[in-house]
C-alpha cells in the first residue's frame, strides 16, 4: 500500500473498511483458496498417513528435481554451480547438500531477482516484504500456486491440530496489520472480514489505555480461535488476567513470528481458557513447523529439508543447538538452497507420542541476533527460566550492551513489586556470571517496525 492510499484508508469509517475488507476477500477467494489451496490440503491430508522413510524418500526426489530446475531456470544458481563446476546430477539426495555453499540473506538481498525463475513475468508474481525481527527487508517472490499452499500448510498442519480452519471457524488475527492509523487514540483498532470470518487487530495500540477496548471488541466478534504474534496475543491475554476480568473464550491459539514464553502460554489458558500452538516458518518457505497437542513441533518435510551447523557451519549431533540451515522443496519460484535463515534451534531425535510420523525440531533459540552471548563464546537462547517466579510483570526485554552489561526493562503489571524485578535480575545472573545488570521500569516496549516484539537485544558484535 502506498502512502496516500494508506492515509486514504485509515481515514476511512470502521464499516467501509469492513466491507472493503470483505470486498477484497471476495476478489483473493479464488485465487487464494481456489483448486490449488484444495489440493495442497488434499495433499496434506494423505501424505499424513506415510511413514518417515516415505518422506525422505520424497525429499530426496524433491531435491534432485529442485536442483535440476535452479540450474536450468535460476540465473543464481546457473553461475553458482558453474563456478563451483558442480553438475545438478550428483545432488542426488540430502546427504550430498554439502557439496553446495550455504547461501547468506545479504546475497539474497542483493539481488532477489536473480534467484526468480526466469521463465516467470514478474510482473504476475506476488512480491512479500519480510523484514524479520530486525527490520532489514528482503524482497521475496511467489507465485499464486505457492501463495495457497503456504496458506494449505497452516491450515493442514497448524490449524487442523486444535481441529480449526480458516474461513470455517471464526478468527482473530493479531499481527503487524496496519488496519488503523498509528495515531489514532479511540477504537476501532481493527477491521473485520466478513466474508473469511476474521477479526484483523492492530499490533501497533496495544497499549493499556486501549487494552479495554480490545477486550470489548473480543467478547463482541465471538471468535472460535485467536492467532498472530505470541507477545501481541498475551498483551491481551496479561490485561484480562492482570484486571480481573472475566475469560475471553477461545477453542484455540495458534502465536507465530516471535518468542512464545511459558508465561505466555499461562496467561492464555487463563484469560482465554484455551491453549497455545506455536508455528514457525518463513516467508521463503524454506521450514515450516507446528506444535502438536504433546508440544512437540512437528516439521512439514514437503515444505524444507533442515541442517543445523556451529558458528563454523559444521553439521552438529542430533539435538544439539545450532544454526538452522533450510533448503526449500516447495519453493520452484525463488528457490532457497541452504539458506541460512537466522534462527538458531536444533532437530529432535525420535519419536513423538503423538504417533505422528512427522519428524520434529527441538527447541527454536530465536533469532541468532537474539541470544546473549557471554565472554567465554556461549550463547544463551531460552530465556523462559528467567522469568520464573515474576509474575507480576507484564512484559519485560533484556538488552546486552557488553558481556557482562545488561538492562533488563520491564513493563510492571498491577502486582509488580520490586522483588519481582530482582528474581529476574538474579536468575539472568545465574546464567550469564557476575554482571552489572540494571532495571528500567517502562510504561511500553517499542515494537519494530513490523510491530514484533523483541525478548532479548544483543548489542554484542
Ligand atoms: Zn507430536
Amino acid at each position: 500500500m502506498s502512502s496516500l492510499k494508506e492515509k486514504i484508508y485509515w481515514k476511512m469509517p470502521g464499516f467501509a473498511k469492513n466491507w472493503l475488507a470483505s470486498a477484497q476477500a471476495r476478489k483473493l477467494d479464488r485465487q487464494r483458496f481456489g483448486p490449488d489451496y484444495d489440493r495442497a490440503l488434499e495433499e496434506i491430508a494423505a501424505h499424513d498417513k506415510w511413514t518417515a522413510g516415505q518422506f525422505v524418500e520424497y525429499q530426496n526426489k524433491k531435491l534432485a528435481e529442485l536442483v535440476r530446475h535452479a540450474a536450468a531456470n535460476v540465473p543464481y544458481y546457473r553461475r553458482l554451480f558453474a563456478d563451483c563446476g558442480i553438475e545438478p546430477g550428483q545432488i542426488k539426495s540430502t546427504a550430498d547438500l554439502h557439496r553446495l555453499p550455504i547461501l547468506d540473506k545479504a546475497t539474497v538481498r542483493r539481488n532477489p531477482e536473480s534467484f526468480v525463475d526466469e521463465n516467470l513475468k514478474k510482473s504476475q508474481l506476488v512480491i512479500l516484504h519480510t523484514s524479520g525481527t530486525t527490520g532489514t527487508p528482503l524482497k521475496i517472490y511467489r507465485d499464486t500456486k505457492l501463495n495457497s499452499a503456504a496458506l494449505a500448510y497452516f491450515d493442514g498442519r497448524c490449524h487442523a491440530v486444535a481441529g480449526m480452519q480458516r474461513r470455517i471457524n471464526r478468527s482473530v488475527s493479531i499481527g503487524g496489520f496496519l488496519v488503523a492509523a498509528p495515531e489514532r487514540t479511540r477504537p476501532p483498532f481493527w477491521v473485520e472480514n466478513r466474508r473469511w470470518k476474521q477479526l484483523y487487530m492492530s499490533s501497533y495500540h496495544l497499549s493499556p489505555r486501549y487494552l479495554g477496548h480490545y477486550v470489548d471488541q473480543l467478547r463482541r466478534f465471538g471468535g472460535e480461535y485467536i492467532e498472530g504474534y505470541a507477545s501481541s496475543v498475551y498483551a491481551i491475554a496479561h490485561y484480562i488476567a492482570d484486571n480481573g476480568l472475566e475469560p475471553v473464550f477461545f477453542k484455540a491459539c495458534f502465536t507465530t513470528a516471535d518468542t512464545l514464553f511459558d508465561y505466555h502460554r499461562e496467561a492464555i489458558r487463563k484469560a482465554f481458557g484455551c491453549e497455545t500452538f506455536n508455528q514457525y516458518g518463513c516467508g521463503e518457505m524454506a521450514v515450516f513447523a507446528a506444535e502438536c497437542e504433546q508440544g512437540a513441533m512437528h516439521l512439514s518435510p514437503e515444505t524444507g529439508f533442515v541442517e543445523v551447523v556451529d558458528d563454523t557451519d559444521k553439521p552438529v549431533e542430533p539435538g544439539q543447538t545450532g544454526n538452522l540451515i533450510c533448503t526449500s522443496l516447495i519453493n520452484f519460484v525463488q528457490p532457497f538452497i541452504r539458506y541460512r535463515v537466522g534462527d538458531r534451534g536444533a532437530l529432535r531425535p525420535g519419536q513423538c507420542s503423538c504417533g505422528s510420523p512427522l519428524p520434529m525440531l527441538g527447541d527454536i533459540e530465536g533469532r541468532d541476533d537474539a541470544v546473549l552471548m557471554t565472554a567465554d563464546g556461549r550463547k544463551i537462547g531460552r530465556l523462559d527460566p528467567i522469568f520464573k517466579g515474576a509474575e507480576g510483570i507484564a512484559e519485560a526485554q533484556i538488552v546486552q550492551d557488553d558481556y557482562d552489561k545488561f538492562i533488563i526493562r520491564i513493563v510492571p503489571g498491577k502486582d509488580y513489586t520490586d522483588l519481582h524485578g530482582k528474581t529476574v535480575a538474579q536468575n539472568l545472573r545465574h546464567r550469564v556470571g557476575e554482571a552489572d545488570i540494571s532495571i528500567e521500569t517502562v510504561e511500553t516496549i517499542e515494537r519494530t517496525s513490523s510491530g514484533k516484539f523483541r525478548a532479548v537485544i544483543c548489542n554484542l558484535k
